[in-house]
């Protein structure tokens, strides 16, 4: 039996992140994975898709380098070697990850992780046959792909987004079940190789859970370059016929493609994880600092439910264990940036206009459009624009948009903002660098204060 302090249940952003702040803090740390350091996000996820994504932007710069004044043959790009570039990252990634919690001092298990109580941990399968006792736990088991009801995916043809980096070329035609992000950025990936992409999509607009100004742009680019796009669109079943995937919608219409994406979303990963044992059934019921009903367990990460991003992970993990140290920062859903990478990219962060009326707040939004901003211009990067929301009474900004630019990488700009309810006058006059992108978002700012 070996003793710690605080034992992690999973090795992803989650629990990596718990393991080094802990070990850090000089606590005991002992962390169980029962597959790959890394979890989703290394392996099948974020990064995997960044990989992609970034050859897919460096391909399209090379079409378009007449554009930037020098003419070149850009040869036919081949999937399979973007491909191997994304293990060679993901490899990178991954050591990393065993170095980091090496030299932290954090102590690694190999094998499946089962509770036998509220201290207690089985080492169930695996290299280590152990048990562990612990003071603290942490829940980091991150999520599986949610299942369509009465599909049964076969890995082959029809696939699930954990058997996406296994694709090595690219099929003739694809449909997406599901309008989300996954979905939405793997479907304009596949776009650029000439794959026949359709999404479905049961709500009437793709990214249903982000600002619906998002989903409505996507569509029209989507469009554009000749993804089919059906919303409000439900799918009765689906089988694999001839070696095809064969769809039947709600409305009776039969679809048939080479391949079929299964995108509902992701559930959390709880089996076989012994919440029996401390009275559980689930791990829905943390409170905001990520503690379980049983006072010294927490759950963070996919786990937990709440929002299924390895940001919202990371910042998990970070408030778990300064709470279990005495140090309350409680973890702040509402400011948690919610990122698309596609072409052009999406990140939305705090309330949309709707959500904020049904608080009873007064919102007002201005926007400014990328194609009057000089850095955009001088890029070549014109689609798009910045939405920004603030509340009349208070003046301050609750939320934001960004489509196109470098969203992903602004939207902290305005999530620090909103997090620390910036006044929309005090916003305007933060001085932000000459040519950027985020000028934009001062431009919009300038316009929402015309309006208070
Ligand atoms: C295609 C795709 C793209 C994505 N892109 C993004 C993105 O761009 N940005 C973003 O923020 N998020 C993205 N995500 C989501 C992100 O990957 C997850 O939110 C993140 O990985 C969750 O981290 P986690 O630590 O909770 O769980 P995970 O990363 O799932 O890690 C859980 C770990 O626990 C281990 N484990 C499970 N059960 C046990 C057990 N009983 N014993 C021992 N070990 C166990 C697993 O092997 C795994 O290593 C994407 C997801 C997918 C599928």
């Amino acid at each position: 039996m070996k003793r710690y302090d605080l034992v992690i249940i999973g090795g992803g952003p989650a629990g990596y992140t718990a393991a080094m702040a802990a070990a850090q803090a000089n606590m005991r740390v002992g962390l169980v994975e029962n597959e790959r350091l890394g979890g989703v996000c290394i392996h099948k996820g974020c990064i995997p898709t960044k990989s992609l994504v970034a050859s897919c932007r460096f391909m399209r710069g090379l079409q378009h380098a007449e554009d930037f004044g020098m003419p070149l043959q850009v040869p036919d790009p081949v999937f399979a070697t973007l491909v191997n570039r994304q293990k060679r990252v993901v490899g990178k990634l991954w050591e990393q990850y065993r170095v980091d919690l090496d030299h932290a001092g954090v102590m690694l298990h190999r094998g499946f992780a089962q509770l036998t109580g509220p201290n207690q941990i089985k080492i169930a399968a695996g290299y280590d046959d152990d048990n562990l006792e612990a003071d603290h736990i942490i829940l980091a088991t991150g999520s599986v792909p949610g299942e369509v009801p009465g599909v049964k995916p076969d890995g082959k043809i029809l696939l699930t987004t954990d058997h996406l980096v296994q694709m090595t070329t690219v099929p003739k035609s694809m449909i997406m079940l599901g309008g989300g992000y996954v979905a939405c950025t793997y479907g304009s990936i596949l776009r650029m190789f000439g794959c026949e992409v359709t999404i479905i999509e049961k709500s009437d607009r793709l990214l249903p859970s982000y600002d619906p100004e998002a989903g409505q742009f996507i569509q029209k680019q989507f469009e554009r370059k000749g993804l089919k796009v059906l919303l409000s669109t439900t799918v009765a079943s689906a089988s694999v016929e001839n070696n095809q995937a064969c769809l039947t919608l709600d409305s009776g219409e039969k679809l048939i493609s080479e391949r079929a994406l299964l995108a509902p979303g992701r559930v959390p990963n709880i089996s076989n994880l012994g919440l029996e044992s401390i009275g559980l059934s689930d791990t829905s019921a943390v409170n905001e600092f990520m503690q379980l009903p049983v006072e010294n367990i927490y759950a963070t990460g996919d786990i937990s439910g709440i929002s299924m991003l390895a940001h919202s992970a990371i910042a998990q993990a970070r408030t778990a264990v300064y709470h279990l140290q005495g140090r309350p920062a409680p973890y702040r859903h509402e400011f948690t940036p919610k990122c698309v990478y596609t072409s052009p990219e999406i990140a939305h962060v705090g309330l949309t206009a709707e959500e904020a009326r049904s608080r009873g707040l007064q919102p007002l939004t201005a926007s400014f459009p990328f194609s009057a901003v000089g850095r955009a211009v001088a890029m070549g990067e014109l689609d798009g624009l910045v939405t920004l929301t603030a509340d009349a009474k208070s003046h301050q900004l609750i939320g934001g948009l960004i489509i196109g630019g470098q969203a992903a990488e602004m939207i902290s700009l305005i999530t620090l903002a909103t997090q620390r309810r910036v006044p929309v006058e005090e916003f305007c006059h933060t001085i932000i660098p000459h040519p950027t992108f985020c000028e934009a978002i001062q431009e919009a700012a300038w316009k929402l204060k015309a309006q208070l």
